[in-house]
């Protein structure tokens, strides 16, 4: 068998280390093609070590870049249009992940995504992309690869609704006044997950849950009415789908992200794969169930329905929620802030025109300055 060679995206991040490692589990069937990363050079280098690369890029450290390196943003398009790489693995954090996808797509490679802020900025443009060039995307995302996983070979007609499930976050149990002052290092307290600090802080405010209602959207085909969204605060069941017979599949795991990342590499078929610890249904116990608190957590309602109104309004959303989590992180303004910068950057940008990236970009770079204006 000849192995396939996989380009890592963001490969200093939480995904990109937790892929390596499935990776170095299954070096009979994987190579690693490419690496890139932001700015961890010391990682980057250990890395290329021990994984070979033949092309290596970091877009932001000019200072300790090794003769060989690529450097700047265009080494992300290099590394996911390589003829040696035929898997991309995006595990960049947020929007700056979406020229990748649509390079890789339209050269007719799979993106194995866990960048989901490329399916909300640009989900229209990608779906096209993929068309042209023969592309295809497989999510890494463990609820959208449990829904896959559910679907197998059936048609999209055969689905009545999927239900989504969330941990519910750290905040799951605090009242409206306790979570206007939650902290950082409070919001970074994720209970069942370990991840970067972006999606951690997503995973808080909720708006992780409304990305993924929008992922879920287009990877699926489904319209905003059959997708749904539940608490389960284990992370046990990954999510549901219900087909048209009223028969519900769901998917178990523990709450590990590299059983996703494997199956994004390797769908339709299965690895065997030793690495993840065994499934206990007994130690899994209970497994519970809540509504989702909805007044609690506006950045839920308000992605939801940036995604329904469509155009400019998702790529606004996920600005304007990029930008007030690094401020949150800077310490600079209040969780509470978070929606309300949302809202605000909604409110005057959300009926941009959102066709074309170059519109959507705009749109993006308008609400990361409407934020940066209103603190
Ligand atoms: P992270 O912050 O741990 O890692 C991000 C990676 O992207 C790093 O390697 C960093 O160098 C790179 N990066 C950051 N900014 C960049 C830029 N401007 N240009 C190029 N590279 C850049 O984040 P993460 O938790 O690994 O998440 C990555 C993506 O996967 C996010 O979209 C997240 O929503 C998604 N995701 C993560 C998890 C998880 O368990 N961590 C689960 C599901 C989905
Ligand atoms: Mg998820």
């Amino acid at each position: 068998m000849t192995r396939q060679g996989v380009a890592v995206l963001g490969s200093t991040g939480s995904i990109g280390t937790t892929a390596l490692r499935v990776i170095s589990r299954q070096r009979h069937r994987f190579r690693v093609a490419a690496l890139t990363a932001n700015s961890n050079a010391a990682l980057l280098r250990q890395q290329e070590t021990e994984f070979a690369p033949a092309y290596v890029g970091i877009v932001n450290s000019d200072e300790q870049r090794p003769g060989g390196w690529h450097s700047g943003a265009e080494c992300l398009i290099e590394a996911a249009t390589r003829d040696d790489a035929d898997i991309v693995l995006n595990a960049i954090v947020g929007a700056a992940g979406l020229d990748a996808t649509l390079a890789a797509v339209r050269a007719g490679k799979r993106v194995a995504l866990a960048n989901k802020e490329t399916l909300v900025v640009a989900g229209a443009l990608v779906e096209r992309a993929c068309r042209e060039g023969g592309g295809e995307i497989v999510p890494v995302d463990s609820e959208h690869s449990a829904i896959l996983q559910c679907i197998g070979t059936r048609p999209r007609s055969d689905v009545r609704r999927i239900i989504l499930t969330a941990s519910g976050g750290p905040f799951r149990e605090w009242s409206e006044q306790r979570l206007a002052d939650a902290t950082v290092a409070d919001a970074l307290r994720h209970p069942t997950w370990t991840m970067g600090r972006k999606i951690t802080i997503d995973s808080a405010t909720l708006a992780n849950k409304a990305l993924e209602v929008i992922e879920a959207h287009f990877l699926f085909g489904l319209p905003y009415d059959r997708i749904e969204v539940v608490v389960h605060p284990q992370s046990i069941i990954h999510s549901f789908v219900e087909f048209v017979d009223g028969s519900v599949v769901a998917q178990m795991g523990l709450p590990n992200m590299e059983l996703p990342v494997l199956y994004a590499l390797t769908h339709p078929d299965r690895a065997p794969d030793d690495g993840v610890e065994p499934f206990d249904p007994v130690k899994a116990s209970p497994m519970t169930f809540e509504p989702v608190g909805y007044a609690r957590f506006p950045a839920l309602r308000l992605g939801i329905d940036a995604g329904k109104r469509g155009g400019a309004a998702p790529a606004v959303y996920n600005a304007a929620n990029e930008q007030a989590v690094a401020l949150f992180l800077g310490g600079l303004i209040r969780f509470g802030d978070i929606p309300r910068a949302i809202a605000s950057s909604l409110d005057k940008l959300g009926d941009m025109a959102g066709e074309t990236r170059e519109e959507l970009l705009a749109a993006d770079s308008c609400a990361r300055r409407l934020v940066m204006e209103l603190f």
